[in-house]
């Protein structure tokens, strides 16, 4: 093929255990997605059950991740960068209009990442119903540990989710707290767009979100699942 430059490469994440890297295509996140995180953000609480989920994405080349502690640049454009530990679901096949049942069925492996946010700029976004894009969507704002293949992990339905920064607790939440469960994620956006093998999905975070300055050093984890170090650079 006759390209005017060459294709940029594609963003590879780790795997435990594994000489294998995994691509990835494209980052889909849930929102408030623990009734707890809700409630912390003013989002009015579903007394009458769930609402149905949804979705915001992020650029496939967004995600950082490496090998240790990973390297953070703290972004432009805002005075308020939050952190929140969420479980990331990897899948390694694709479908659309996939049912609960079969869900399971895509998925590769999982993985603890930080969906970091610009929270004045969304703040803003949400005051005059702009787009979240650019407070969620920026350069490393999908930072990403090591992927723990199904067949170690299995598929948690509940366990410990947690961050601490500079070795105090920040976060704290069980999986089993989820309003949306994985299954139902995926069987959800793959009626709005055809997922394919490489997608990350972002789980939601539960509460205790708040700011990081450059210096924090982050440890985050999911039972069963893993660990993530970072450092806001
Ligand atoms: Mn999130």
């Amino acid at each position: 093929m006759n390209l005017v430059f060459p294709p940029h490469s594609v963003a590879t994440l780790p795997i435990a255990g594994s000489e294998q890297r995994f691509p990835v295509r494209r980052i889909f996140c849930v929102g408030r997605n623990y009734a707890e995180h809700a409630r912390e953000m003013g989002a009015i609480d579903q007394a009458e059950g769930r609402e149905p989920p949804f979705f915001f994405s992020k650029p496939g080349d967004a995600v950082v991740s490496g090998e240790g502690e990973i390297g953070v640049a703290y972004p432009p454009l805002t005075a308020n960068l939050h952190h929140e530990v969420e479980l990331v679901v990897a899948l390694g096949a694709g479908g659309a209009n996939v049912t609960v049942d079969a869900a399971n069925a895509l998925i590769f492996g999982y993985a603890v990442g930080l969906d970091l946010t610009r929270r004045d700029m969304q703040a803003k976004a949400k005051e005059k119903a702009h787009p979240w894009d650019m407070s969620k969507g920026f350069d490393q704002s999908a930072v990403a540990g090591a992927i723990c293949p199904v067949a170690v992990s299995g598929h948690p339905a509940g366990g410990r989710i947690w961050l601490k920064v500079n070795g105090q607790a920040r976060q704290e939440g069980d999986l089993s707290a989820m309003l949306w469960k994985v299954a139902e994620i995926i069987a959800n956006l793959s009626t709005l767009v055809r997922l394919e093998a490489g997608d990350l999905i972002y789980t939601g975070t539960p509460a205790g979100v708040g700011p990081l300055v450059r210096g924090d050093g982050l440890e985050g984890g999911v039972d069963g699942v893993g660990t993530l170090h970072a450092r806001i650079v």
